[in-house]
């Protein structure tokens, strides 16, 4: 196995995945009339934050799903982002709520978020969402930790018993990454920048996550031989010339050679998160009226 680790392919299940997404949406649509609608949110003009929100209402679309676009000056006040949110609560066409982080500076961000009705919180930031993932129950979880798992599972299987490091703690992706592995009954390590000595630590994880948005800082005498190695990092560097690249926070090419199975950036977790996005509007559709969504 060594020198030539399994690629995991996250472009090719994120596309099943939205099949998966669309054949429940038209099920629900058939059955019981429903065309679950995701409204997104975003404040202000920063380019990545245009480019995803462009993406998320196109794949919506093309899941049969209604697409809700709200595009807001950057100069919104907190109590106007609030006003638009309760409209969007109460509006029964709309299932799921993404407001598009960051937030201009005159905003609070955890305010808007918990704001959000838990029921259509589809990017799983509510508070309330955040305990039910800890407690066990129902819950709306984060899109890409989600992704992370179910590209897990479909490596390995089972992941009882396996020891897993998640590298970085953000409320985003390393907090809920920890409590789906816990809930997997992986033994977890939550690392961060105070943790000690993490290349040791790392080379014990037959499951290691990174999402630190630190450029290739793992490198591949960190990694376990025949572990499996999630990268979550997006990290634009210089390239050739003019141009710039995408790397992860993955050194790949070295790990690749001591891992087991590994996620390139780009297409690898990236796909899985917005197609985990449509999953959750689907299933947020269903739940809000009692039904269950066809198996996704
Ligand atoms: P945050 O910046 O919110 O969190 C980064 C985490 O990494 C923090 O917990 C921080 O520790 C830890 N960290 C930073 N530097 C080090 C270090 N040198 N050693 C150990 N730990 C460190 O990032 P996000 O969680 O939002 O995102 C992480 C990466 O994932 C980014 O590259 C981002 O672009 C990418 N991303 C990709 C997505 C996708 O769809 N593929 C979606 C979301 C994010 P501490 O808490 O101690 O400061």
């Amino acid at each position: 196995m060594m020198g030539d680790a399994r690629l995991i392919d996250g472009k090719a299940s994120g596309a099943a995945l939205r099949l998966r997404v669309a054949a429940a949406a038209a099920d629900l649509k058939t059955r019981h009339g429903i065309v679950p609608g995701l409204a997104t949110v975003l404040v202000g003009e920063d380019p990545a934050s245009q480019v995803y929100v462009r993406s998320k209402g196109k794949a919506s679309i093309e899941a049969g799903l209604a697409s809700f676009e709200h595009k807001l000056p950057a100069s919104t006040s907190e109590a106007e982002l609030l006003a638009l949110i309760a409209k969007l609560n109460a509006d029964p066409s709309v299932d799921g709520i993404l407001v598009q982080l960051p937030l201009p500076a005159q905003i609070d961000t955890l305010r808007v978020l918990d704001a959000i009705d838990p029921a259509k919180d589809v990017d799983g930031f509510h508070v309330v969402n955040t305990g039910r993932l800890w407690t066990g129950g129902q819950a709306l979880v984060p899109c890409t930790p989600t992704g992370c798992l179910l590209l897990l599972r479909d490596t390995l299987g089972s992941l009882a018993g396996l020891d897993a490091v998640v590298l970085g703690r953000s409320n985003i992706v390393g907090k809920p990454m920890a409590a789906l592995l816990l809930g997997e009954n992986c033994t977890v390590t939550l690392a961060h920048s105070r943790t000690r000595d993490l290349p040791d630590l790392c080379r014990r994880a037959d499951i290691l996550v990174a999402a630190v948005g630190r450029p290739e800082m793992v490198r591949g005498d960190w990694i376990k031989p025949g572990g499996t190695v999630i990268d979550v990092g997006i990290n634009r560097v210089p390239g050739e010339g003019e141009k710039s690249r995408l790397v992860g926070d993955v050194a790949f090419a070295e790990a690749k050679a001591v891992a087991g199975a590994i996620t390139p950036v780009p297409g690898g977790v990236g796909p899985m998160t917005i197609a985990c996005l449509l999953r959750n509007t689907v299933v947020a559709a269903a739940r809000r009226r009692g039904l269950t969504a066809a198996d996704i």
